[in-house]
């Protein structure tokens, strides 16, 4: 089912500037299966377009670690975006984009059925709770909602603009410590 979904949006012409400018529509990573956890950042950059997997850039490399601290390998969670193409410059997604690319969301989250979802950074968060609160107040806390808990945490991009700060860094882990507490109890 995710395959087809994911065939159906492989030649996606929905935002025509997004379209021009990509290499690859980055649909998603992760065994249906065996994941946990879906994990929704923001849109990909340019690693993930050319290597058509999320987050397999600096920020990428600072999720896979911060999995491996909670004892999840990227093989036990499933990863994704708010939107699938890359923004030209790694501009912020715009309104139309995201509401483009939200039928598709919310199809891969149906097929999905994840128990837990983490959102990094705002644009997901605002995306899945549809709040107006920015992630700094609202990061590591539980949102019970239809069934599943929503964790927002903080983009991993932010250890990249803050020099790998060891208090953000702990932050971040903190964050993902409540996934670990999630798991432990389902
Ligand atoms: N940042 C994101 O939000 N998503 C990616 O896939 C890579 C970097």
């Amino acid at each position: 089912m995710l395959d087809e979904l994911k065939n159906k949006y492989s030649e996606c012409s929905l935002c025509p500037q997004l379209k021009e400018n990509r290499n690859n529509v980055v649909f998603g990573v992760g065994d249906p299966k065996k994941a946990k956890v879906v994990i929704i950042g923001e849109a990909p950059g340019n690693q993930e377009d050319l290597q058509n997997e999320p987050f397999v850039g600096r920020s990428g490399q600072i999720l896979t670690e911060l999995l491996g601290e909670i004892g999840l390998t990227r093989d036990e969670v499933y990863i994704t975006n708010t939107i699938l193409c890359r923004p030209p410059n790694n501009r912020n997604p715009n309104k139309q984009e995201l509401s483009n690319c939200k039928g598709r969301l919310d199809k891969q989250l149906e097929i999905l059925n994840p128990k837990v979802i983490i959102t990094l950074g705002n644009f997901a968060t605002k995306y899945m709770l549809k709040t107006k609160e920015g992630i700094t107040s609202i990061h590591g806390r539980v949102f019970d909602i239809e069934g599943k808990k929503i964790v927002p945490m903080f983009h991993p991009a932010v250890l990249l603009y803050n020099g790998n700060s060891p208090e953000k860094r702990k932050e971040l882990l903190d964050d993902f410590k409540v996934i670990e507490e999630i798991l432990k109890k389902n």
